[in-house]
């Protein structure tokens, strides 16, 4: 697309249906911009992702079984399982994120998409951006995903240390490699995302989307409903301008 625009996000809520991520891939022939986002399934994506996510979600569990063995403490386990299983398993994240997704637009009750694949499908898919509420929302869940296990195991190491010193010393680095490990396969997840998905991502309304607001504007026009719910609730796209200057095309952004 040659021109450039101003974009200015507001918000609101739609459900019309569309998104050329699931129609007919004879559709992306003449289009490009599967090489700027990832605007159809791939399951090589998802499982790039996947396999990124296990090893930091079985460090975190291990380090919360462990507190809950050694000081005694179930409830951090408990909590974090129930918070987990409710926003992933009960439609909470679905419903504020996903459901605003293109990837959400596939006819069927299982999601297709680079990172929740076989999940069900709960929700309407509403092609409008996300509300300010459904983004803190999922802003709260997040950080609570990256510091609730971490910030156990190390409560885990402070208990191990002061209650069993040097008798039990190979036990506290222990619990020290596993923290240490947690930080790194965590640090590997979230540089996964923000490196490999969040800038090509389609749900561009997330807070860690990382599109550019010309390719936003590309895909809104391949996707009129989508583009429509979206100006509904706030989203401007100022088209090109010429300035009697120099004649040529100019704008804001
Ligand atoms: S933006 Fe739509 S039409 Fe273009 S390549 Fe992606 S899915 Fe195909
Ligand atoms: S927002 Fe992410 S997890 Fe949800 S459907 Fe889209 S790609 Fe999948």
């Amino acid at each position: 697309m040659g021109g450039e625009f101003t974009l200015v996000i507001k918000m609101n809520t739609s459900q019309e249906e569309i998104s050329c991520t699931w129609q007919d891939e004879s559709n992306c022939i003449e289009c490009s911009l599967d090489e700027k986002l990832i605007c159809r399934y791939n399951k090589k994506q998802w499982q790039y992702l996947i396999s990124t996510l296990i090893p930091w979600t079985l460090l975190e569990a291990g380090g919360l079984i462990f507190i809950g063995f050694v000081p005694g403490k179930w409830w951090p386990l408990i909590t974090y399982s129930g918070v987990t299983i409710a926003f992933f398993f009960l439609g909470i994240k679905s419903y504020v994120l996903c459901s605003h997704c293109p990837f959400y637009a596939e006819e069927g009750k299982i999601l297709h998409c680079p990172a929740n694949t076989g999940l069900p499908k709960f929700w309407k898919y509403r092609p409008g951006p996300m509300n300010t509420f459904e983004k803190i929302i999922l802003t709260t869940f997040f950080f609570f995903l990256f510091t609730w296990g971490l910030g156990w195991e190390i409560y885990g190491i402070y208990f191990a240390a002061k209650n069993f010193g040097f008798s039990s010393l190979a036990f506290t680095l222990s619990l020290s490699v596993v923290t240490l490990l947690t930080i790194a396969t965590l640090t590997r997840f979230i540089v996964v995302l923000q490196k490999d998905f969040c800038p090509y991502c389609p749900n561009f309304s997330c807070p860690m989307n990382r599109v550019s607001k010309k390719i936003i504007v590309e895909y809104l026009e391949k996707n009129p409903k989508m583009k429509e719910a979206w100006e509904k609730k706030g989203f401007v796209i100022i088209k090109p301008i010429k300035t009697p200057e120099n004649g040529e095309e100019k704008s804001d952004e």
